[in-house]
């Protein structure tokens, strides 16, 4: 792997006034208009073929070598958070309620620096890019959008590559995990239905706040019963309504809640053995339960091939990085949709500094990252890719 960091230095200014200029300027999940208008823009000045709204507020940007050889999709995901910013910085949002707290106004930022630098290298490039930069990835619906609008059509992308930069890590440390780094995602509404009636006169109804509390707890035996105890797995029951009055026992519960795992056949087990014991349970205490079950991401799996290859190769470039290969998450990311297309990579960027009160977590009113770790995601990230795409460079 041959390092890009001297190329990403000469861009370091750019680079960080990028990242600040999307970070005042925040748009939440399919309102990107402005960020997207910024990124076709400079695409479009590059010389990139440039596809607009694809996936509603989505833009692609096609970079074609000279010669053939793979397709590298580069992902990047562009929206913020309906978060009030309490960081007092120049760069601070000037948006009320709205945040990049998250760390994607760095994600752009850096995918528009690969995009430069590579762009300036065309003529040596065998294959192509496809730059994806992506709306909408904290409600989990961007990455969705962009591939029913056919974003893996027409140039049909051979390996997924992207990074999250990451407070839960120092700046320096990167990690490009084995298999399995974050969770699939969906959630639940269970509806337990029974006979309603006077609180003071219970044998008269079915009661279903009672058969309710008896599922939640048994919901509880899915993952430590049922599960193989070294696969992951969470059910957690997130919101419960019922009720309205203090002497009625209502006719119907309302639960909702969400179902975490690493692999589709776990999900898939989870969800079986909830629904038998909620409608088990409610049966036999005289009530019926029904499961509606929302898949809103798959788990997201590294290759485990290519992420060896780029332990290996960002060993190589910067020996001045720890790089770590075990860091997992039970939380989720659209990035599985690319992943479970094209076989890839998704790794972590450390971007704390605790000495400069860089590392509140994400979501954080007061997230913020070290902008070094901008640098180092884009040096990354271009080399990863070059190396696909710029043979014996
Ligand atoms: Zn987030
Ligand atoms: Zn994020």
């Amino acid at each position: 792997m041959r390092s890009y960091r001297n190329e990403v230095e000469a861009l370091r200014e750019q680079l960080v006034a990028w990242r600040r200029d999307f970070h005042q300027h925040p748009e939440v999940a399919f309102e990107e208009v402005r960020t997207s208008q910024k990124v076709a823009e400079i695409l479009t000045e590059l010389g990139l073929e440039v596809q607009y709204g694809v996936g509603k507020t989505g833009v692609v940007g096609i970079l074609e070598g000279t010669g053939n050889g793979p397709t590298i999709l580069v992902r990047a995901d562009m929206d913020a958070l309906p978060i009030q910013e309490e960081n007092n910085v120049p760069y601070k949002s000037q948006i009320a309620n709205r945040m990049h707290a998250c760390g994607h106004d760095g994600h752009t930022a850096i995918a528009l620096s690969v995009a430069k630098i590579l762009a300036g290298r065309r003529d040596q490039m065998s294959g192509a890019i496809k730059f994806v930069f992506q709306p909408a990835e904290e409600i989990a619906a961007g990455a969705k959008a962009m591939i029913d609008d056919g974003v893996m059509e027409g140039l049909k992308p051979d390996v997924s590559l992207g990074l999250h930069l990451w407070n839960d890590m120092p700046v320096g440390r990167v990690a490009v995990t084995r298999g399995p780094a974050m969770a699939s995602s969906d959630s639940f509404h269970l509806w337990i239905e029974g006979r309603g009636g006077h609180g003071a006169s219970p044998h008269q109804t079915y009661d279903p706040i009672l058969a309710a509390a008896q599922i939640i707890t048994a919901a509880q035996s899915v993952v430590s019963r049922n599960l193989p105890p070294l696969d992951a797995g969470v059910l957690s029951c997130t919101m419960i309504r019922a009720g309205d009055a203090f002497n009625v026992i209502p006719s119907e519960v309302e639960i909702r809640g969400t179902i975490r795992s690493y692999k589709n056949e776990i999900r898939d087990l989870i969800v079986t053995r909830f629904e038998a014991l909620a409608t088990g349970i409610a049966q036999a205490m005289g009530c019926t339960a029904r499961l509606e079950f929302f898949e809103k991401t798959p788990p997201l799996v590294n290759d485990l091939a290519i992420g060896e290859q780029l332990r290996h190769g960002f060993g190589q470039i910067d020996n001045s990085l720890e790089i770590v290969d075990d860091v997992r998450t039970m939380g989720a990311e659209d990035m599985g949709f690319f992943l479970e297309r094209a076989p890839g990579v998704y790794f972590f960027v450390g971007s704390a500094n605790a000495n400069r009160g860089l590392d509140y977590p994400h979501h954080h009113p007061r997230f913020d990252v070290d902008e070094e770790a901008l640098v180092i995601g884009a040096s990354l990230l271009t080399a990863a890719v070059a190396d696909y795409v710029i043979p014996g460079q």
